[in-house]
């Protein structure tokens, strides 16, 4: 019996370890002071109500014969499929209900869309990024190569004509840096992917904070629909971080190395996926009408403020950030040329704040840190003012 050596090459990520040990170790050395988490990477805020009452409503027919489901579709419910082209008119993208696969989240399908793809691919990952990709292409074996995001790319990283690669991961907006492609740059990408025969893989996670005119979808792009596949999720959107919902999009006209990849990804999903429960395809179904629509703007908006406080604070410091404008993250360089950890750690005994180090996201994430803007308003701002203290 053998395991799959590749887990052999995954570097342990100690980084949400390494903060939970040092914020209690501090929290029982100083019981009287308030610790407070701006590193928090979860949402906060309840669900959106209408969603509620859908996925109630949703149980309910299950308790009855005449409305009792079993097994769901693979691809999801026609409706979910339906209301989530809607959405995406919504913004001006056409996108066709059956190029939608819906999912338990995008964390499953960014890692899982591997399964269709060949381990001799090069594939392309951004430094700094959400770490799935690059761990889930180790357990693969494929070849890794980066495109790094640094200060004079505002986090953006380019496609270099000079470097091959047939996936390529993008996340945009950006976790950790918030930071967000617009139009021009995008089109760069898919002409870049075109050209070189490979797939992007983006990740939209957070297209819901874009406030400004950068593209919601890669299929805003002319050209994306030949050479893209687009992954979303209701958990950053509407609060579904626990209930578990996502979907991801598939040109029925995508093909690489004589396959369609829409017919590939449906196979792969009915051979390893038996879909979401009713009840939350119901409430996903929910959030997308007018009303559930309504109260999740609300929810971003809220964050959004959170946002908009931590990022006007560091402008007032002189301090250099991504992000917080179409991101519920803030992406700074460390004040004074601290490391991310000896920052960290600076935040930590002095303003009793809790961050992220910027190096659990990538190399380029050194003297780097994050800060999010999931917590409460109160808190928020208190932990403004305390890092102001400490400063200026
Ligand atoms: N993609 C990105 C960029 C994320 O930051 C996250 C969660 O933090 C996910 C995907 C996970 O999404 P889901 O909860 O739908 O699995």
């Amino acid at each position: 019996m053998k395991i799959n050596r590749n887990f052999d090459n995954l570097v342990p990520n100690y980084l949400f370890a390494e903060i939970a040990k040092k914020t209690s170790a501090y929290a029982a050395a100083h019981p009287d002071e308030k610790l407070i988490r701006l590193g928090i990477g979860d949402v906060t805020l309840p669900l959106p109500r209408t969603a509620v009452q859908a996925m109630k409503i949703g149980a309910g027919e299950l308790s009855l014969k005449e409305t009792f489901k079993g097994y769901p579709e693979y691809e999801g419910y026609d409706f979910v499929r339906e209301a989530v082209a809607k959405y995406y008119a919504g913004f001006g993208v056409t996108v066709g209900a059956d190029e939608v696969f819906i999912s338990d989240g995008a964390k499953s399908d960014t890692g899982n869309i591997g399964d269709i793809f060949g381990a001799d691919n090069v594939v392309m990952v951004p430094d700094p990024v959400y770490p799935v990709y690059v761990d889930a292409n180790i357990m693969a074996g494929r070849k890794i190569i980066y495109a790094p995001g640094t200060r004079e790319k505002r986090f953006l990283p380019m496609p270099d004509e000079s470097v091959h690669a047939d996936i390529i991961y993008l996340c945009s907006p950006n976790n950790p840096t918030g930071a967000a492609y617009d139009a021009e740059q995008l089109k760069a990408w898919v002409d870049y992917a075109n050209q070189h025969d490979a797939i992007i893989l983006y990740d939209a996670a957070y297209e819901a904070f874009i406030e400004d005119d950068c593209p919601r979808s890669i299929f805003a792009i002319d050209g994306a629909r030949t050479c893209a596949i687009e992954f979303c999720s209701l958990s950053k959107t509407a609060g579904f971080t626990g209930v578990r919902c996502g979907y991801t999009v598939i040109p029925k006209e995508l093909a690489r190395d004589g396959h369609n990849i829409h017919a590939l990804w449906y196979r792969r999903q009915a051979t390893k996926f038996n879909g979401v429960s009713y009840p939350v395809q119901c409430a996903a179904a929910a959030v997308f009408s007018q009303e559930g629509q309504k109260e999740f703007k609300a929810n971003i908006a809220y964050y959004k403020e959170n946002a908009r406080i931590i990022s006007k604070a560091l402008d007032e410091l002189g301090i250099f950030y991504t992000g917080g404008k179409n991101s519920p993250y803030i992406w700074l360089e460390c004040p004074k040329g601290m490391g991310s950890w000896e920052f960290f750690d600076d935040l930590l005994e002095n303003a009793q704040v809790v961050g992220t180090p910027g190096e659990g996201f990538g190399s380029q994430g050194k003297g780097h840190f994050r800060l999010t803007s999931f917590g409460d308003r109160e808190n928020t701002i208190e932990a403004i003012e305390r890092i102001k203290k400490i400063l200026r």
